[in-house]
């Protein structure tokens, strides 16, 4: 279970306030949005990804103390890409290349009903 940033009393993960020291947890109060919040001392830009390859405009910057787009720059860039863009292997590739080019494949498919068609 999560834990309030701020009182540190466990709370529902879901939660848009703490109910406890009523900090506010999500963004514009939609669950699926994380505020993410500096400890007392600390701002988020200090440990933020987009801060250290200087890619933020947000205002804030680099004093937050709340953050909506905030990435922990320890955390490794691979965790975010599951699946790769382009399959190494030859069946991967294969799919890959058919959802490119589903027209062609359906073109082709439509050539092959005529021809049968004519066969006949
Ligand atoms: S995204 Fe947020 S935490 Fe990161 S550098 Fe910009 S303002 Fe700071
Ligand atoms: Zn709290």
């Amino acid at each position: 279970m999560a834990t309030c940033p701020r009182c540190h009393q466990p709370i529902d993960t879901q939660a848009v306030r703490c109910p406890h020291c009523f900090l506010v947890l999500k963004a514009y109060g939609h669950p699926g949005i994380p505020l993410h919040q500096a400890s007392e001392n600390t701002f988020l830009c200090d440990s933020c990804r987009y801060h250290e390859d200087d890619t933020c405009t947000f205002p804030q910057r680099p004093y937050a103390k709340t953050c909506t787009l905030y990435r922990d720059k320890s955390e490794p860039l691979v965790a975010e890409f599951k699946s790769p863009l382009y399959p190494s292997s030859p069946w991967g590739q294969f799919k890959t290349w058919c959802r490119r080019n589903r027209g062609l494949l359906l073109l082709l498919v439509l050539i092959g009903i005529s021809v049968l068609f004519a066969l006949r």
